[in-house]
């Protein structure tokens, strides 16, 4: 098969590669569109401990089952493998299984992933897709069940409705601007700012989500103004911002981790009783709501994706490191 290997630093490579042979309890997927993620490209900086070269990368994965249960049907694949047994997957907490692994990663178990035309999955974790999902849309549940993982904890933790919320997305990748629509969609916020420093994005991102959209130096961003913060980059210039900006009692949801640790205004945190929570992944719950979610086209229109050639993948990656990619969301197509 065909498929796109991380073998070094800034290095993707599409090429011949062994076709995957199913073990006991999987499946082969024919791969119809893989997603390029935030964390594929964490990988491709090579900081990412979990994801050694040489690895196919690609955990957020639509495809056709070629066999099993699932056999000649049109599929979507939770990546996320939890053990069953544990607390956590009992709790309907599976993404913090301590035996959880995911597919595209190196640790602690290798499982390439579906940057490929071809992948083998665990069949407990395929879904059938709906016959009104496009097949290529089904990839953005990935992404979609992490957004909407991260706003289901943020209501959790708020004090008011999200709908009467002032809300600060940092960032316009795909992250920032899926929280952005299900906020929009499900929870009916309308007081939203995005903020990114990059003005193509915004401008393409302001196409689809009803929000202001402003540079994060706008004055808009003022201090102890903000319900909510859905932090979705992750630098420690954002988290403290994030502190900066918060309103007493709000909550700040960290979602990205571009840099892991740095320093924090623990000072204000303590005093004005701010909520901090960090959001890993998505529940099996929430990554089946979000394939209805999908179908039921309630995020609207999806044109802020862009689909290209799997054998174009490298180019893909490169722009997305140089920033002068647009488009929050690149699906590769096999
Ligand atoms: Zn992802
Ligand atoms: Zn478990």
């Amino acid at each position: 098969m065909h498929a796109l290997v991380y073998t070094g630093t800034n290095k993707i490579d599409f090429r011949e590669e062994k076709d995957p042979i199913a073990k006991a309890g999987e499946s082969l997927i024919k791969v119809k569109a893989s997603g390029i993620c935030g964390s594929d490209m964490h990988a491709y900086h090579g900081k990412d401990e979990r994801r050694i070269p040489p690895l196919i990368l690609g955990h957020e994965i639509s495809g056709t089952s070629l066999d099993g249960k699932y056999k000649n049907k049109d599929v979507v694949i939770n990546p996320l493998i939890s053990c069953e047994n544990c607390n956590y997957c009992k709790n309907e907490r599976e993404h913090l299984c301590p035996k959880r692994t995911m597919i595209g990663m190196s640790a602690p178990i290798k499982r390439e992933g579906g940057l490929a035309e071809l992948v083998s999955v665990p069949e407990k974790n395929i879904l059938e897709v709906p016959k009104d999902l496009n097949i290529k849309e089904a990839a953005l549940a990935e992404p979609a069940a992490v957004a909407l993982h991260a706003v289901l904890l943020a209501e959790q933790n708020l004090k008011k409705p999200l709908s009467e919320c002032k809300i600060l997305i940092q960032g316009a990748g795909a992250i920032g601007l899926l929280c952005g629509l299900i906020l929009n969609t499900e929870k009916k916020s309308k007081n939203i700012i995005m903020s990114d420093p990059n003005k193509k994005r915004l401008d393409n991102c302001s196409k689809y989500l009803s929000a202001t959209f402003v540079s994060p130096e706008d004055r808009l961003i003022k201090n102890d103004n903000f319900d909510l913060i859905l932090e979705s980059v992750g630098l420690e210039i954002t988290r403290l911002q994030a502190i900066k900006t918060i309103a007493p009692g709000g909550t700040i949801v960290h979602i990205g981790l571009t840099q892991p640790s740095g320093t924090f205004n623990f000072k204000k945190l303590t005093i004005q009783e701010i909520t901090l929570v960090g959001t890993y992944c998505y529940t099996n719950k929430d990554f089946n709501t979000t394939v209805n979610i999908l179908t039921s086209k309630k995020l609207g229109d999806l044109g802020w994706v862009e689909y290209r050639d799997l054998k174009k993948g490298s180019e893909a990656f490169e722009e997305i490191h140089n920033g002068t990619c647009v488009s929050p969301k690149i699906i590769l197509i096999p």
